[in-house]
């Protein structure tokens, strides 16, 4: 049985989806006013821990993600560029699948953008004038909060102080200032603007969700997700407009991610602490490495992102990796008298039981590692056979659905070196053994081997040793992060 802390509830509750063994998911996409940020990758990374954990277990999974590309923060970018808002968003939307990829995750059902929803959102706001939750003032239409009775159920807030009538017009604002918001922006110079029955003028954020989740999964689904962030005002709007509209709940389950921070501060350019997935590759780590420490922390803990985090993470990976490798390289026939068998589904038993609880990823980590060693001891007494390491593989193959991090064994290069390196300037300082890798790798590339190759950048890097290619060949430097 699948258990899930519901943010509506306060509760861990058993997980029963409306329709049996089929999961409607909304989980909320990129706002494409900037490339996305580590952050918003921990948030779409437990997201894919949680849909693929479901596909693993059965369920058939339709998931939506939006993609915010007219808000506040857009049409500012877009104006100081003095360029439209396709034209600006265009980019970050390139970069957001890019990325995803990168990092394994798998895609979307659906991608709706809010710009092509406009008749969905009007539909909606239409609704809610003539029930009376929305009303007019100076051309813009706000949703009115004391109309709806259980608004501030999700987000918990106080609204004994609320003052009556008190509106705004900012998409976000924070919880001091709750007030009614704006479902309708009354058209301004330099702004986009609609005309579709209501008035001229463009959507609030939150009606672009409630528009496009019932739109692709019906008026009632499954899970909603999204990053603290997201709690209040967002996600309390969206149910206040959908269910008020429809009538109907609007979801049963809410799942949230605690936040990312960076060396325990929060991300912000001004403190030259706020990284893109690029900015840490270019520092030579593998992205599924930045995968594995993303979805490695359980996502109701904030996660303080460091280098030595990322190394740690990584050490992890090459350590199933060489394991994996091993498990392949074993050729002997005849079985031992240790059956793995048993081993193999008592891990798989942990495995399960963990993330069945509330995604708690440490305990199905442990239950994997716990296997590992046990099974290496077997090894040195010669108990492994082909078969039986067919078995474990098989095992980790299944994992690897969920998990998605491609462990690869990162074996030694030293003492294959046949040939001149064609390293570059520096070539002269470098120490033989690491010039061996270098030239290790080359030959490795020239042979398509590129998981050899890579696995040898990783572990120069793991040395502090960065690989440069160059036109004029490979160069190296000494890098920060990681140890030497
Ligand atoms: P945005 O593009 O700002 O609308 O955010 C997209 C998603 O990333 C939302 O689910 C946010 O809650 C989430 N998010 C933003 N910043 C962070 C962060 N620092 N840590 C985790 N999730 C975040
Ligand atoms: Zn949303």
């Amino acid at each position: 049985m699948i258990r899930f802390y519901n943010t509506l509830t306060g509760r861990v509750e058993p997980f029963e989806p409306i329709e049996p063994g089929v999961v409607k998911l909304y989980t909320c996409g990129p706002t494409v006013y900037d490339f996305p940020h580590i952050g918003n990758w921990r948030a779409y990374a437990f997201e894919d821990l949680l849909k693929r954990f479901l596909l693993f277990s059965g369920f058939k999974v339709t998931h939506v993600m939006n993609i915010t590309d007219v808000d506040d923060k857009t049409i500012r970018g877009a104006n100081a560029k003095g360029v439209g808002l396709e034209e600006y968003t265009r980019p970050f939307i390139e970069a957001f699948r890019k990325d995803r990829d990168t990092l394994n995750i798998l895609p979307a059902d659906h991608y709706p953008r809010a710009t092509e929803h406009i008749r969905e959102m009007v539909e909606i706001i239409k609704v809610l004038l003539e029930k009376g939750f929305a009303y007019r003032r100076d051309g813009s239409i706000y949703f009115a909060i004391d109309k709806f009775p259980s608004y501030g159920g999700l987000s918990k807030i106080n609204l004994e102080d609320l003052r009556p009538g008190s509106r705004g017009d900012a998409d976000e604002y924070e919880k001091e200032s709750v007030h009614d918001f704006a479902l309708w922006k009354a058209p301004k110079e330099g702004e986009p603007s609609w005309d579709e029955g209501i008035g001229p003028g463009r959507p609030g954020w939150h009606i672009e969700c409630s528009a496009m989740s019932s739109k692709y999964l019906g008026r009632t689904f499954d899970i909603h997700c999204g990053g603290v962030d997201n709690i209040f005002p967002h996600h309390e709007n969206e149910i206040a407009q959908s269910e008020a509209a429809n009538g109907v709940k609007f979801v049963n389950y809410w799942l949230h991610c605690h936040h990312l921070v960076v060396d325990g501060e929060k991300m912000a350019k001004s403190k030259g602490n706020f990284y893109t997935l690029s900015d840490i590759l270019a520092t030579g780590y593998d992205p599924l490495d930045v995968r594995y420490l993303l979805i490695s922390t359980h996502y109701r803990k904030m996660l303080n992102f460091t280098f030595e985090a990322l190394e740690q993470a990584k050490a992890a990976r090459s350590r199933l990796g060489n394991f994996l490798g091993d498990l392949e390289d074993v050729t002997k026939e005849p079985d031992g008298n240790q059956d793995v068998r048993p081993l193999v589904e008592n891990a798989r038993a942990g495995f399960v039981a963990g993330l069945e609880d509330d995604l708690n990823i440490s305990e199905s980590l442990a239950a994997l590692f716990s296997l590992v060693k046990m099974i290496y001891p077997l090894f040195s007494q010669g108990e492994i056979s082909r078969r039986q390491a067919e078995t474990v593989l098989g095992f980790f193959s299944s994992v690897e659905n969920v998990l998605a991090v491609k462990p690869s064994p990162v074996r030694s290069a030293s003492g294959t070196v046949t040939g001149v390196s064609d390293a570059g300037g520096k070539a002269t300082v470098l120490e033989s053994e690491v010039q061996a890798k270098i030239e290790a790798r080359r030959k490795a590339r020239t042979d398509k081997n590129f998981a050899l190759a890579d696995a040898i950048r990783q572990e120069l890097l793991s040395q502090g040793i960065l690989l440069e290619d160059t036109k004029d060949g490979v160069r190296w430097k000494k890098v920060g992060p990681s140890k030497t």
